[in-house]
């Protein structure tokens, strides 16, 4: 199968050339704008629960994840990785590395097949096997209880806003006219960018420049903060600034990229750093500044929900908005924009918006994590948040150079630091920097929803050699700290006594 018939297998899934939509039902129990995440996890959830359902998508079901998201671009790290292992062949066998030219085209390939593969789970076929009546075009709403589309009308007891949210393009001179890539046309490359310049040290910039530096192209990444991923502990970023650069990747952080020029079919990028400009050309630029919410053309104001350019749109804490009638979900009300966050609210609104349930989006523990490598995970609060919050904390790190399982596997690059309040052993956060740190942050969120304290952790027996017995041994330190000298000569003496 070649790649043009990946990407058919993939439309007739998510966008069928001949779909028909179904005749509206007089009245809907959840009319859902948006088959994003949000929106398939609403749908799916609330016919299978019984209700009668219409889910409304102007173009691809499965939406950013699936389409232009953290499905290709998972895809494409793998590729990526496996090149860099194979480059690293005398770490592990003490032999002359393997040369093999990183196959570009051969990576978006594997990542289209995979994409096609499990669009499956998103189709419009599917979901109208599910009961929900799949209506393909742009959704709009014509008053407080009605959506159109397609020159039907949609009448709703309730309705979510599942329209998640899009590339947020910086306003750089020259840019527009030399041209650009986002997260929804990067994945369309059949040719590697020989010279690549990414804007933008959030999550998708620092894991696009690692693919794309390990696929072969020469990468310079420009971010404007002074660390990489603003939000995570310092110590984290500067990792990830280290492995970036160890990937021949040129780091220029507290840089601004103020204007580009086409010159020779070259771009020409002039970045500015402490007042000192210099120019940098490549072929191609890919921008990851952030995201802005699809809040435009829903005539929200015919519904009377209330909604800005930056935050998106308006929901309380329940994800209800200012017409009770109609909540929100997922990238485009939420600060935290993940798949896992929109599938998250998506069953709360379907118990908050259909059977008067009370749950609440501040009740949420939130993991997520970058998938470079290393990958960072995070949990819970950072130390500066427990600071603002006045929790008093304390602080438990084992490097992964200290575990066994890491040494082996040659991933002892990293740490896990797990925060409780102090004088318990209550979890209040953590931060994972290692291989397979989205993995094991799992077992940390785990523990905060059950409300599980760190003693318990290091009772779990953990499997010998796992990357996870990082978390145990952070809870055998805590342990430690509960021997107090009194304790400790006490037991001294015991031990004296019965020899
Ligand atoms: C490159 C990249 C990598 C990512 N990687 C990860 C990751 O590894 N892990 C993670 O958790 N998150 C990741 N994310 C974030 C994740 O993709 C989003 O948080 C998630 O897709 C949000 O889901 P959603 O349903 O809210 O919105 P979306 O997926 O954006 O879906 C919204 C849907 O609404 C449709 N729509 C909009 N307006 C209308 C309208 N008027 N009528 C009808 N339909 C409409 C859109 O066409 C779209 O299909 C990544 C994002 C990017 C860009």
């Amino acid at each position: 199968m070649n790649e043009t018939a990946y990407d058919a297998k993939l439309l007739a899934n998510v966008r069928p050339a001949d779909w028909t939509n179904p005749q509206p039902a007089p009245s809907y129990n959840l009319v859902v704008l948006g088959a994003g995440t949000a929106g398939l996890v609403a749908a799916a959830g609330a016919a299978a629960l019984g209700a009668r359902v219409a889910l409304v998508e102007k173009n691809l079901m499965g939406g950013d994840c699936l389409n232009f998201g953290c499905v290709p671009s998972k895809a494409l790290l793998r590729a990526a990785h496996f090149y860099t292992d194979l480059h690293h062949a005398p770490r592990f066998t003490g032999r002359a590395p393997v040369h093999s030219e990183p196959d570009f085209a051969g990576a978006m390939e594997r990542m289209r097949r995979l994409r096609a593969h499990i669009s499956r789970h998103d189709s419009a076929k599917r979901f109208q096997a599910l009961g929900v009546d799949v209506f393909l075009g742009n959704g709009t709403f014509a008053d407080r209880r009605t959506i159109e589309v397609a020159g039907a009308s949609l009448r709703f007891q309730k309705a979510v806003i599942a329209t998640g949210s899009r590339a947020a393009h910086p306003p750089i001179e020259g840019l527009a006219a030399a041209g650009f890539l986002t997260n929804e046309t990067v994945f369309n490359l059949t040719e590697r960018p020989r010279r690549l310049l990414v804007v933008g040290g959030g999550p998708l910039g620092c894991e696009m420049a690692q693919a794309f530096a390990r696929l072969g192209s020469e990468v310079v990444i420009a971010g404007r903060e002074r660390y990489f991923l603003p939000d995570e502990e310092r110590d984290a970023a500067e990792i990830l600034a280290d492995a970036l650069r160890r990937d021949g990747i040129e780091v220029r952080l507290n840089t601004e990229v103020t204007r580009v020029t086409l010159r020779d079919g070259e771009k020409h990028v002039c970045l500015v750093n402490d007042n000192q400009e210099t120019t940098v050309a490549v072929d191609e630029i890919l921008v990851g500044v952030g995201r802005a919410p699809n809040v435009e053309g829903l005539n929200l104001e015919a519904a009377g929900v209330e909604y800005d350019h930056e935050h998106g749109v308006r929901v309380n804490d329940y994800l209800q908005t200012s017409n009770r009638r109609i909540y929100a979900a997922g990238d485009v009300a939420l600060e935290r924009k993940f798949t896992h966050m929109a599938d998250a609210t998506a069953r709360i609104v379907i118990q908050n918006a259909l059977f008067w349930g009370r749950k609440k989006l501040s009740a949420l523990t939130i993991p997520w994590c970058t998938y470079t490598d290393p990958e960072i995970a995070h949990v819970g609060l950072h130390v500066a948040e427990c600071r603002e919050r006045g929790f008093p904390l304390k602080t438990f790190t084992v490097p992964m150079s200290d575990v066994d399982r890491a040494v082996l596997d040659g991933e002892e690059r990293g740490f896990v630091k797990i925060h409780v309040r102090d004088g318990t052993d209550t979890i209040l956060g953590a931060t994972i920097v290692a291989r397979h740190a989205g993995e094991m942050i799992n077992e940390i969120s785990v523990a905060m929803v059950a409300g599980i304290g760190l003693k318990t952790v290091s009772r779990v027996i953990h499997s010998y050699p796992t990357q996870a017995e990082a978390i145990r041994k952070a809870g055998d330190a805590y342990n430690r700290t509960r021997l107090t000298p009194f304790l400790k000569s006490l037991s001294r003496r015991w031990l004296a006594w019965s020899r």
